[in-house]
């Protein structure tokens, strides 16, 4: 019952740059934020992962529940994947967290439960009607002492939640991630760890949020909200089901808990038309060591080096057939529904692996201004194969301009190459957790402190890369999780706390 943060990249809408009030000309001396790239120790592994062999569904909207591909905690393994099974929403569960754990995500995947429900939002003498799609989010979240480190029974979200334990804005259907820490305030505890001993999960969706509103006795913050009831054969509110995986990952052995380094493989879908009629300058066999696709890794290699992230394997998969003649010359991301386009293709990713996948399709939408878009802040990190696994990215520059030789800084503004890396590089941002650091509103930032935040008052409508790159009030535009992407505006910056949440993710090992 929340409105949702869009995940997507956009090109700016406007073209022309509003000024800054009292900054233009001269601008004050102001100096983008930005974390010193790590050094990797070894250039990444480009692997022809040959054709994805996930079969043709037909009209079938897949919502298969995964597993994770970590290791399950047991006697000799103390961090990675705990399976807490099938849970009714309302179910207050118990999980374990040994000593030395840098971060937790807690992920719902549905097994049963209604799809959408008509909302009524009473205020005053007015009242709000709308059909929302339902949500997987947990509905609680408890420390071993008990503290509530987050609760969804509320009204709205803070413009700003850097002092809040644990900030989520990305609600989704059927699949819903939740990790800490990502917020400042909860960096600075979880600095010498996340505390040990039995956290708690309540279990929740819309739907139960819909039960308890109708309830006897409403909690105060959903006080105004009335749901209809589910229609006949739908399942009601109160016993939607969803499989819940708790995900450890373990603290640095040194230092801050959260590791200074680590090393993410990802995997490069190529979902291009059938052949005759490609529109990608590559397949799976040629992009190992075709020229557009090496420059596309070195620059988000590059970009991600920022995070304190090294690129270990990346694997190159061709979209089967069916997926190509489906999806191969354009996917819509009109439909935000799980059985719609852009969801469907990330059911795509391979379960089982440990990756980050990327979708490069030849286009998004039809003429619409979307770069990239991800399936849920944060992804449903080692868990492949969901409505939610993985993003997608517009290939459409791949190869086009002309690009710096190898190893040259990074050139969003000439070569087509890195302009692919940028959107690739900033929807892996938000699958490893990031936000954006000001929405197109100019009036909800991301949870940290590090990173500038851009007013209204910067702009005279939609907030744009250009006016927030002027002081540190008017900040933000050069920064990889800007909401748009300019050319001419856009470094690809990250900060120190940007590293560290990316780095809180399952999928870094
Ligand atoms: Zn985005």
């Amino acid at each position: 019952m929340h409105e949702a943060v869009p995940r997507r990249l956009a090109l700016p809408i406007l073209a022309t740059l509003a000024a800054c009030p009292g900054a233009d000309p001269p601008f004050p001396p102001y100096e983008e934020p930005r974390a010193p790239a790590v050094r990797c120790p070894s250039a990444p592994v480009l692997v022809n992962g040959g054709t994805n062999p996930a079969p043709d569904p037909g009209a079938t909207c897949v919502q298969a529940v995964r597993d994770s591909a970590l290791p399950a905690v047991s006697a000799s393994a103390t961090h990675g994947w705990i399976d807490l099974g099938e849970r009714t929403v309302g179910e207050v569960v118990p999980f374990p967290v040994p000593p030395g754990t840098a971060s937790i995500t807690v992920i719902e995947q549905v097994v049963d439960a209604a799809a959408r429900m008509t909302i009524h939002f009473a205020s005053g003498s007015t009242t709000q009607t709308f059909i929302e799609e339902n949500a997987a989010v947990v509905a609680e979240l408890r420390d071993p002492a008990g503290f509530l480190v987050f609760t969804d029974i509320r009204l709205g979200g803070p413009s700003d939640g850097s002092a809040t334990p644990l900030f989520f804005e990305s609600y989704a259907a059927v699949t819903g991630t939740l990790s800490y820490p990502n917020t400042s305030a909860a960096l600075e505890v979880a600095a010498s760890g996340v505390a040990a001993g039995d956290w708690t999960v309540r279990v929740g969706d819309y739907g139960y949020e819909c039960a308890l509103a109708g309830s006897p006795d409403p909690p105060a913050a959903l006080a105004g909200f009335s749901c209809d009831p589910p229609g006949a054969g739908v399942t009601p509110f109160a016993q939607g089901r969803y499989r819940v995986f708790v995900l450890t990952r373990p603290a640095a052995p040194t230092g801050s808990a959260i590791p200074a380094t680590g090393t993410l493989d990802v995997a490069f879908h190529l979902v291009d038309a059938l052949a005759p009629g490609q529109l990608m300058p590559v397949d799976a066999a040629s992009a190992p060591t075709h020229a557009a696709t090496l420059r596309m890794v070195d620059a988000y290699a590059v970009l991600l080096s920022q995070a304190g992230l090294c690129l270990g394997t990346v694997t190159f998969l061709d979209a089967p057939d069916w997926a190509r003649s489906r999806f191969g010359t354009g996917v819509s991301d009109a439909d935000g529904s799980a059985c719609g386009e852009f969801s469907q293709l990330l059911t795509l990713s391979v379960p089982g692996q440990r990756t980050l996948d990327l979708f490069l399709v030849p286009r998004i939408g039809s003429g619409s201004a979307t770069l990239g878009i991800d399936g849920t802040i944060p992804g449903p990190a080692t868990v492949n194969g969901t409505v939610a696994s993985g993003a997608m990215v517009s290939a459409a520059n791949l190869g086009a301009g002309t690009c710096p030789a190898a190893g040259g800084p990074v050139d969003v503004l000439r070569c087509g190459s890195d302009e692919v890396a940028y959107i690739a590089a900033h929807e892996s941002g938000h699958y490893l957790g990031l936000y954006h650091l000001t929405e197109h509103d100019g009036r909800h930032w991301d949870p940290l402190t590090g990173t500038p935040s851009c007013r209204t008052s910067c702009s005279s409508a939609e907030v744009s890369p250009a006016a927030c790159a002027r002081s540190t009030t008017c900040g933000g535009g050069p920064n990889l999780m800007f909401w748009s992407f300019d050319p001419l505006v856009s470094r690809g910056y990250l900060t120190a706390e940007q590293g560290q949440v990316a780095r809180t993710s399952p999928l870094v090992r």
